[in-house]
């Protein structure tokens, strides 16, 4: 199967992403974490990378592309691409999406969530706004508790920006298709996780 999903920043694409990969076996590609490890080396490459990254703007579409078509086999979901009607045209070349996977917020609580996002430096671990944690320690590790640099206020507003002029139509692209679901984002995530269960006929 393969398989698209959507949504602003804060979404949950990822947490839902990582529940399709672990409980029905679809490999996840995260274009986010791609880039954030390439930006971590000390290349050319990867500060050109960190530097749009943490500004909150996109990597061209070509580098974008070029850096996941190994990752893009037979099974897959992919969250956080595409982001521009050019990638969904480069994905279109090569492949045939099952479907395209939406998940609804409002714009109020996509600030919220990605204001309030901290992540563990050390196991990456990402704790969202209504998270439990308690001081600035990773539960998992003890690690140090930051926020990113581009969930800092001058970077979200320039991430929602760029989705609302670069990704918001893609929306349309595939509904036009007939593979499109909207999924109501502001609910707990499993009762999500059964809704896109249920859609793409994974019942029990
Ligand atoms: P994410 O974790 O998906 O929000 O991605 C973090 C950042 O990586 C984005 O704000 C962009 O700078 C970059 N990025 C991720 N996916 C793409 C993409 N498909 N096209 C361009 N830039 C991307």
């Amino acid at each position: 199967m393969k398989l698209v999903i959507m949504g602003m920043q804060g979404s949950g694409k990822g947490t839902q992403a990582k529940l399709i990969e672990k409980e029905l076996g679809i490999k996840h590609i995260s274009t986010g974490d791609i880039l954030r490890i390439e930006a971590k080396k000390e290349t050319g490459l990867g500060k050109q990378i960190a530097s749009l990254i943490n500004s909150g703007n996109m990597v061209p579409d070509d580098m974008i592309y070029s850096m996941i078509k190994d990752h893009l086999q037979d099974n897959f979901i992919l969250d956080g691409f595409p982001r521009t009607l050019k990638q969904a045209e480069m994905l279109d070349r090569n492949f045939k999406i099952d479907k395209a996977i939406y998940l609804m917020i409002s714009d109020d609580e996509a600030m919220r969530r990605m204001a309030g996002r901290k992540q563990c430096r050390s196991c990456r671990t990402i704790y969202g706004v209504d998270s439990e944690i308690r001081g600035s320690k990773c539960e998992k590790c003890e690690g140090e508790l930051f926020v990113r640099e581009d969930d800092k206020p001058a970077a979200i507003m320039r991430r929602i920006q760029l989705y609302k002029i670069e990704t918001e139509p893609l929306l349309e692209h595939y509904r036009e298709k007939g593979i499109f679901e909207a999924v109501d984002g502001e609910r707990p995530v499993e009762i999500i996780f059964e809704d896109i269960r249920k859609l793409l006929k994974f019942e029990e």
